[in-house]
């Protein structure tokens, strides 16, 4: 009973539902458009240094883990990772440093001397909160397929919504806890991650805080692009077929036409490519309802001569005025003036990342999505801010900088067919999450599946992995493919 499985982008979406079918013995046939597998999760070489394209925390590993178990494989074998410790390196803008950990008793010597008693005393039942709505979000919420609204809200479920406080603000929750303003954006800053800003996600999103400082980040030995690469290899060795350069033009019914006019029938068709764009560009289908997109990233990856000791793999740095910050980038749909941006350095844990003498330098800065472009000045304005910040922070000096490539709201868009360049997918707000966010099948073409970031449950490397199970435990639900 094997059928022709059609995947259209070889993102870790797609092959994440392309290892699965393949493993099952199911002929698949991945097509990608552009010359590597991973989507945004691949690699960028500039100058002498290799980059990880987008993602570079590697978080919650238990969808990884249950992927390869899924398939008889080890995730822990083929990609070796450790621990980051400190997890991260965080710059405030009064000048003062905190080196996020999953270490406890460093966690709560660090607050005791930022903020006092009254906070360091509240950190691990704090924690303890955020373990539990994970515990009871991640089964009951997120990796579920969700046929009606009955699925969301039936007793048991909303008991645990009212029990965890589920759909509170999240920024408010966490004022509750603590009273030092820098802690507030310490433990709440990571829905920007999904493209949201704190003030405006449920508390349920709190659970993003709880990997980073419950469980850990981890770095994979060469990168996070290893990942794609390590899955790819798995897709091929069980006799699927991954087409590389190979861009497709419309979805019509099982058939899949190719930009080169070239025809390909199968029994399904699973799209991995941005799901909005999916559904409005390859499959002629208008969406029945308006989605809300995330913001977008503006990334700098630069071959940067010489060395900044202050900084750490990964570093976070605040601008004076966090909230101001998110407005901006959330509300007024603007350029913030004093941005909030993210730094990564994996030579600090990958030595053949970049040669002696160089660091591969990664900014990655939240910015609008194509909703409101950025023209070269304001580009020019947003670079200048950053890096005199990073002067002042670590003594990064310009003129060191011996390569640079950037990608932007544009190039997202332009290389990857991110619906307006929202390089985090759709909005994470409350009514695009859980039963509200657009499902994996398509309600126009009955074999049309969709996988990935926006799609359920989400965006993130873990929930596109639990995206790829939940369309296998659709096709099973379906009928198309045997429990
Ligand atoms: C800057 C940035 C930083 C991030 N950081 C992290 C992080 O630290 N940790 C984390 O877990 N997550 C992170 N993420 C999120 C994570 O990268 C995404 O959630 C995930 O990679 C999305 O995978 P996907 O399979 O849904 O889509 P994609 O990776 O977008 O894959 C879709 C694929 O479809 C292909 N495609 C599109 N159109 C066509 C077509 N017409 N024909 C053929 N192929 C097509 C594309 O080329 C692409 O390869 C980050 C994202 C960004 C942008």
């Amino acid at each position: 009973m094997s059928k022709h499985f059609i995947v259209v982008g070889a993102g870790v979406g797609g092959l994440g539902v392309a290892l699965r079918l393949a493993h099952r013995g199911h002929r698949v046939t991945v097509l990608e458009k552009s010359d590597q597998v991973g989507g945004r999760n691949r690699r960028e070489f500039v100058g002498q240094c290799r980059f990880d394209a987008g993602p570079t925390l590697l978080m919650m590993l238990d969808p990884f883990r249950k992927l390869f178990a899924d398939v008889g494989e080890d995730f822990d074998a083929l990609v070796p990772h450790r621990l980051c410790d400190p997890s991260y390196r965080v710059f405030f803008a009064d000048g003062t440093r905190f080196d996020g950990t999953t270490d406890r008793p460093r966690m709560i010597d660090q607050i005791k001397s930022l903020s006092g008693d009254r906070d360091a005393d509240r950190y691990l039942a704090f924690l303890d909160e955020l373990k539990q709505l994970y515990e009871a979000s991640i089964p009951n919420f997120v990796r579920k397929n969700y046929q009606s609204i009955w699925d969301f809200a039936s007793p048991a479920q909303l008991k645990r919504v009212v029990k965890h406080r589920m759909l509170g603000n999240l920024a408010s929750r966490v004022e509750k806890w603590f009273d030092d303003p820098r802690l507030r954006m310490l433990f709440s800053f990571q829905t920007m991650y999904l493209g949201l800003s704190p003030y405006d996600a449920p508390w349920v999103y709190g659970t993003l805080a709880y990997m980073e400082y419950g469980e850990g980040i981890f770095y994979p030995e060469g990168g996070l692009a290893r990942i794609s690469e390590v899955m790819a290899e798995q897709v091929g060795r069980r006799g699927a077929d991954i087409r590389l350069n190979t861009s497709v033009r419309s979805i019509e019914g099982q058939r899949v036409i190719l930009d080169s006019g070239e025809i390909l029938e199968g029994d399904v068709v699973v799209a991995n490519a941005d799901m909005p764009y999916a559904q409005r560009e390859l499959a002629q289908s208008s969406p029945k309802r308006q989605l809300r997109y995330s913001c977008s990233a503006h990334m700098m990856y630069m071959e940067y001569e010489g060395d900044l000791p202050g900084l750490e793999h990964h570093n976070v740095v605040f601008g004076a005025d966090f909230k101001q910050n998110l407005n901006s980038l959330f509300h007024d749909l603007k350029i913030p003036e004093d941005p909030a941006f993210y730094v990564c350095i994996s030579k600090r844990s990958d030595v053949g990342a970049a040669p002696d003498g160089l660091l591969n330098l990664f900014v990655l800065v939240p910015v609008p999505n194509l909703d409101c472009p950025m023209d070269d000045a304001a580009q020019a304005r947003l670079e200048d801010s950053v890096f005199s910040r990073l002067a002042k922070e670590a003594g990064f000096d310009r003129s060191k900088v011996r390569s640079i490539k950037r990608r932007g709201p544009r190039q997202w868009h332009d290389e990857l067919n991110l619906e307006r360049g929202a390089a985090f997918g759709i909005s994470h707000d409350l009514f695009q999450s859980a039963f509200m966010r657009p499902q994996n099948r398509s309600k126009s073409n009955p074999d049309l599946y969709f996988v990935g970031a926006s799609t359920v449950p989400g965006n993130g490397l873990p929930m596109v992995l639990i995206s790829a199970e939940l369309v296998e435990q659709r096709l099973i639900d379906d009928g198309v493919i045997p429990a």
